[in-house]
């Protein structure tokens, strides 16, 4: 049967030659994008084996693709979790992750020094679900035990909080939890699982905003989740039914940017540490907030949680004299950008008073610890000297 023109460029490009490359001895170096919607089949067997799990095999790219699997495998590696899945962003994971498990009549206790988009979904958006959410301090965990009740089905919190940095003791936590049949949800975004594998210490479930570290270079929006196979799977019917799947592009750029997670972020750390050092000793600088620091509160804890004497590339510090001078900061910090997120391969700063706990009253920010004179940086992978050459220029400035 010879096909018309139309015909034969209606099919140009297709996926028919996969069944031709499959015999050759070479691979493409770099998986493919596979920028396909949808998988297509000779016979009606194959797809009824694959939807009774009698064979592997991709269907529908909301479902799954060897994009979004390949980014989800080496991040589960990463973390020394079972499985892992990766979203089309941070609050994707960490929405899903929550609304895969909690119903009607459950309650939550979380710590209340969130991202502030989860603080949100915790304080308002779960209530017209009947889901109850108690906020208390995790710096002592006890707390958590003095609230938590039969019907607790999450414990929740973030590994370094943000932005004075504080660790909390998560082992203790997750042991709270679990006496208690809640599961333990911890976001890692902070940390990386280069810092910090909460699986290890009997997290159920780590998240991950993909954006900022794990992505690494700004230039991707994703989110990721790791943990037992059980609690994985369960999510993925829900990401499936949700339709927040990653897609192929982004999941390339991830998979791409995961070769490097441990060279940027042991670097981003090492960097961090020196800029957190350097602005302790500036007379210019109240006080810094680094878990890093011999003088910082949660150090003991953090050496001990943390992996490699690795503390994260995420510091803060209040600028002495407040708004007035915390601004003249910014405004000369030359190369090290205001950039109102995290993880770059870019030195950056961000201010959280104005751009992550905006929405904080005045009362609100002093009670959380959070000054107008406090700026936060992201330390990226530059030479340490020439980070330092910069503050100093900047902080000269005042
Ligand atoms: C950015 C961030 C999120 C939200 O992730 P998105 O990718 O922006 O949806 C959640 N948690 C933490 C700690 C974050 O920094």
């Amino acid at each position: 049967m010879s096909e018309s023109l139309t015909t034969v460029l209606a099919h140009a490009g297709d996926g028919q030659a996969e069944k031709k490359y499959r015999g050759y001895a070479s691979v493409p170096e770099v998986q493919p994008v596979y920028m396909t919607s949808v998988f297509a089949f000779d016979d009606v067997k194959s797809v009824d084996d694959i939807y009774e799990g009698e064979s592997e095999g991709y269907v529908y790219a909301r479902m799954h693709h060897p994009n979004n699997e390949a980014a989800a495998e080496a991040l589960a590696f990463a973390d020394k979790a079972e499985a892992g899945l990766v979203f089309s962003s941070g609050m994707a994971a960490i929405i899903l992750s929550i609304l895969s498990v909690v119903k009607t009549g459950d309650h939550i206790v979380s710590s209340p020094v969130l991202y502030g988009g989860v603080r949100d979904y915790l304080e308002n958006e779960l209530k017209r679900f009947g889901v109850d959410v108690t906020f208390t301090d995790f710096g002592d965990p006890e707390n958590v035990r003095a609230v938590i009740r039969p019907n607790t089905r999450i414990v929740y919190t973030e590994t370094i909080s943000n932005p004075l940095m504080q660790v909390a003791d998560y082992p203790v936590i997750a042991d709270i939890a679990h006496e208690n049949g809640a599961l333990f949800f911890i976001d890692n975004t902070f940390a990386s699982p280069i810092v910090a594998n909460p699986v290890k210490y009997g997290a159920d479930l780590v998240l991950y905003s993909a954006t900022k570290y794990l992505g690494g270079h700004s230039d991707l929006v994703g989110g990721a989740a790791t943990g037992s196979a059980g609690l994985i799977s369960g999510i993925k019917k829900k990401l499936t039914l949700y339709g927040a799947t990653l897609g192929a592009a982004e999941s390339w750029l991830l998979s791409r940017s995961l070769r490097t997670l441990d060279l940027r972020v042991t670097k981003q750390s090492e960097n961090a540490l020196k800029i957190a050092q350097f602005l302790e000793k500036h007379d210019a600088v109240e006080k810094v907030y680094y878990p890093g620091l011999e003088s910082a509160p949660e150090h003991a804890l953090a050496e001990k949680l943390f992996n490699n004497g690795l503390y994260g590339g995420m510091l803060s510090a209040d600028i002495k004299g407040g708004e007035a001078a915390a601004v003249k900061v910014v405004n000369n910090l030359g190369f090290i950008k205001y950039v109102p997120s995290l993880a770059g391969t870019a030195t950056s700063v961000s201010y959280p008073a104005k751009t992550s706990h905006r929405a904080y009253s005045r009362e609100e920010l002093e009670k959380a610890g959070i000054s107008l004179g406090q700026l936060r940086f992201s330390a990226g992978i530059e030479d340490a000297d020439d980070i330092i050459n910069q503050l100093e220029s900047a902080l000269g400035s005042l």
